[in-house]
């Protein structure tokens, strides 16, 4: 239970303007969709917050061609210095437009308005920025001579950071000069939607930017189309595999980011009281529900029981419930689907032998909640030390010295992110370079910056998002386009 109790304090939902329905965008309008419309609603409460149409192949085909038009048009033979101006402009408006994006994305994923607030829509805002810095800026920035664009880029999106993802994909895309055929993930929509009137409001050429709405056949329909130059996938490792296997053959150039399940690797000369906060935030934020979450906790087998006793005395104050309160910690789980598969997976974690401990916290009578929940005495052979479980729930382990810790690390399919909590800088440099991880935090877990490039190994998949690094997947340096 939380040490002591805060006043409600909740964040108006009067700030969005919701509509009761949502077309597909598509050469800078609002159009109907051929396909059947569906809801997307409030994970927190289960109500129904908006209908959004469907995308089918036809709807795509437009919003491709669309996309080509604009390419071949005045996007392409704009300036690098004039695209830039647009991508400023954006971001201002997201600025603006904070408070409204952070709402909606809370209203429609389920995550505390105060992460919406303060990581999802600066980050995002921040990327159009950095971005809008180098759209001038090609030539010098190492990619080959002469970086021209791909064209028409598809991008398929998830749910977990429905605004952040959109913006690392469309941002190097637009910098780079190709036009963009983007899906969000069909039970996040609305920040997207939102975006498109963003590109309205800050007289985006049509068709540089198209959103389509949908499920899987939508994007299989992007994913497919031969109008499609580069596929850009963030999501589950077994749609990217579907991905890469459905483009084998052509000449489509493709991006994946894909799951993860990262080891936050803590040393017995660790600052504890900061490495708890880092625990804390590397598998609670976002409900867990992060691809670089740390999901598995490696402990020195001497302080050990240190750690756990202080991780149990934090979580009991994590604060769960309303998304829409400002105290909020942890909100809602995105989606039933979801839900049953937290669910699962740690029923998993019990019937193998673990020791399964949670927060006991009161949850919400309606809408989908998991508490905070940690499991002890896990081996590496369980289904909760292996599979990604996409939710709030840790796993811990234990190692003896820092070879065991590398070995256990790196004993995954996956390979996107890590932990070192050290006071050896030393000791740091070398588990940096022993991880089989894109990224590696030191003494600090879920940071994220546009600077700083951001992707995985094995079957996280490949490409790199972020950073000068990032432009590269949006450029060639050969033929025409
Ligand atoms: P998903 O891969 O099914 O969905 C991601 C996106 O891909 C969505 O927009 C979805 O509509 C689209 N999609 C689905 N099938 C497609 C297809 N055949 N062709 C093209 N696009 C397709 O992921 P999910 O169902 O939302 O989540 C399932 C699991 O994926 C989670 O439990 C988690 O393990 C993982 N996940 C990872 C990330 C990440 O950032 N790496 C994000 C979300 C989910």
């Amino acid at each position: 239970m939380p040490t002591f109790d805060y006043a409600p304090a909740p964040e108006s939902r009067a700030v969005v303007n919701l509509q009761p329905s949502y077309g597909l965008f598509i050469n800078g309008e609002f159009v109907d969709g051929s396909g059947t419309a569906f809801k997307t609603i409030n994970p927190a409460t289960e109500e129904s917050l908006a209908e959004v149409a469907e995308a089918t192949t036809d709807d795509v085909d437009r919003a491709v061609k669309a996309a080509r038009a604009a390419y071949r048009g005045v996007w392409g033979r704009m300036s690098g210095a004039d695209r830039g101006k647009y991508l400023f402009r954006i971001a201002r408006i997201m600025q603006e437009r904070s408070r409204e994006l952070a709402v909606l994305e809370t209203l429609d994923n389920g995550k505390p308005i105060k992460e919406s607030r303060d990581v999802d829509v600066p980050l995002a805002a921040a990327h159009f920025f950095y971005h809008a810095g180098w759209a001038d800026k090609l030539g010098y920035a190492a990619l080959g001579p002469d970086p021209r664009p791909l064209g028409v880029v598809g991008q398929v999106i998830p749910w977990n950071f429905p605004l952040l993802m959109l913006a690392w994909k469309i941002a190097p895309a637009l910098a780079c000069g190709n036009t963009v055929v983007l899906k969000p993930a069909e039970t996040t929509p609305l920040t997207a939607l939102l975006f498109a009137q963003i590109c309205q409001q800050a007289d985006l050429p049509p068709g540089v930017v198209n959103i389509v709405t949908g499920a899987g056949p939508t994007g299989q329909a992007i994913v497919d189309h031969p109008g499609i130059d580069k596929i850009a996938f963030t999501g589950s490792t077994g749609v990217g595999k579907m991905i890469a296997r459905s483009i084998a053959g052509t000449r489509k150039r493709a991006t994946l980011e894909l799951g993860g399940k990262a080891a936050n690797i803590v040393f017995d000369d660790a600052p504890l009281d900061q490495t708890i906060e880092g625990i804390v935030n590397g598998i609670f934020f976002n409900q867990g529900q992060v691809c670089c979450a740390g999901s598995r906790l490696l402990v020195q087998e001497s302080i050990a029981d240190d750690v756990e006793r202080r991780l149990k005395r934090r979580l009991a104050t994590l604060r769960v419930g309303d998304p829409m309160d400002k105290n909020t910690d942890v909100g809602a789980i995105n989606s039933r689907r979801q839900l049953d598969r937290i669910t699962e997976l740690s029923a998993a974690g019990e019937a193998e032998g673990a020791t399964r401990w949670d927060t006991d916290c009161p949850l919400p009578k309606n809408g989908f909640w998991f508490r905070p929940t940690v499991f002890t005495g896990v081996s590496q052979s369980h289904r909760i030390a292996q599979e990604e479980i996409f939710g709030p729930v840790l796993s811990v382990l234990t190692f003896r010295t820092p070879a065991e810790a590398v070995a256990k690390a790196n004993n995954t399919p996956y390979g996107l992110s890590a932990g070192v909590w050290t006071e050896k800088g030393s000791r740091i440099l070398w588990m940096a370079d022993q991880l089989r991880a894109g990224v590696v935090w030191a003494n600090t877990f879920n940071q994220f910056d546009p600077t700083s490039p951001f992707g995985g190994y094995k079957e996280s998949g490949y490409g790199r998002e972020g950073g000068r690094h990032g432009l590269e997947a949006y450029v060639q340096t050969g033929g025409v386009a």
